[in-house]
């Protein structure tokens, strides 16, 4: 039944066009993979007890559009994405909790501003780690969860439903190719340039540089996972060749369309 189960979901979620999906066990949140880990509240099983699997759905981020950061274009994609990804999951909890399973989501974003996490910098659930036992990733130096196809351009959202499914498992071989890049690019020095969690990103750095291009509507920054090499939506819009983002790098044309873009529907500094 549960197989069953899970295939109506995965064909429910393609329907929406949710092509990144994956299930994690809760009790997973038990055995951390890291020895830097989060207290036990933030566990799906704190937030629920009846939680008896986390459904993690993700939709991409357009490279394209990525590459103008920081840009009104970036910025309109970002808040498009987020409020896609919710009502998606939220449907997801519908179609389940009408056959008898009783589920919910959790929102994409779960902060009421940047302000705010400048005391607590964290939402009260990860959904990046939700997607690692989901086998949808692995860890990057830019402290984000990277995918095969996307790399780190994918945002996710997460269903707690009390149906027990068939589980994934995190993915084996790690994909981040420690290039450095994301930690080159940062520019405010967020990144510590080691393995994640070895050494975590300067949240407050991130927050602080995030309140600048937010007052100028031109927020998030996003350039960490611009840069990085990881996916095959490269491929798709024929981005592998990483010199496109130095200043004298080839393909002029690409930089000249991105600085056309910036000009326009944010505020000047
Ligand atoms: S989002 Fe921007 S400021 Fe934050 S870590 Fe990434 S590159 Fe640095
Ligand atoms: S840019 Fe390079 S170092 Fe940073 S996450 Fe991607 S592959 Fe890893």
């Amino acid at each position: 039944m549960s197989e069953k189960l899970r295939e109506k979901i995965f064909e429910k979620a393609a329907s929406m066009d949710v092509h990144l999906i994956g299930v994690a066990d809760p009790e997973a949140w038990r055995s951390p993979p890291f020895d830097v880990w989060m207290p036990e509240e933030f566990y799906p099983s704190n937030i629920w007890p009846d939680c008896r699997s986390v459904i993690v759905i993700g939709f991409p981020i357009s490279l394209p559009v990525l590459e103008s950061t920081p840009s009104i274009h970036y910025h309109e994609l970002y808040k498009t994405v987020n409020s896609l990804l919710d009502q998606v999951a939220y449907r997801l909890s519908v179609f389940l909790s009408e056959m008898g399973h009783g589920s919910f989501f959790i929102p994409r974003d779960g902060y009421g501003s940047l302000s705010v996490l400048k005391d607590r910098p964290m939402a009260f659930f990860s959904h990046k780690h939700a997607a690692y036992f989901a086998g949808l990733g692995t860890f990057g130096m830019n402290n984000t969860l990277l995918t095969k196809n996307y790399g780190p351009r994918v945002r996710f959202t997460s269903v707690f439903t009390s149906a027990k499914l068939p589980y994934d498992l995190p993915l084996e071989s790690q994909l981040c190719t420690r290039c450095f890049r994301c930690i080159k690019k940062c520019p405010v020095q967020a990144l510590p340039g080691k393995d994640y969690p070895e050494a975590l990103m300067d949240k407050e750095r991130c927050r602080a540089y995030h309140e600048k291009l937010y007052a100028r509507h031109i927020s998030p920054c996003g350039i960490c996972i611009k840069v990085c090499p990881v996916g095959e939506d490269r491929e798709l819009f024929a981005r592998t060749d990483m010199l496109v983002y130095e200043h004298d790098g080839p393909r002029r044309e690409l930089r000249n369309g991105w600085k056309h873009v910036q000009e326009y529907g944010g505020k000047k500094e």
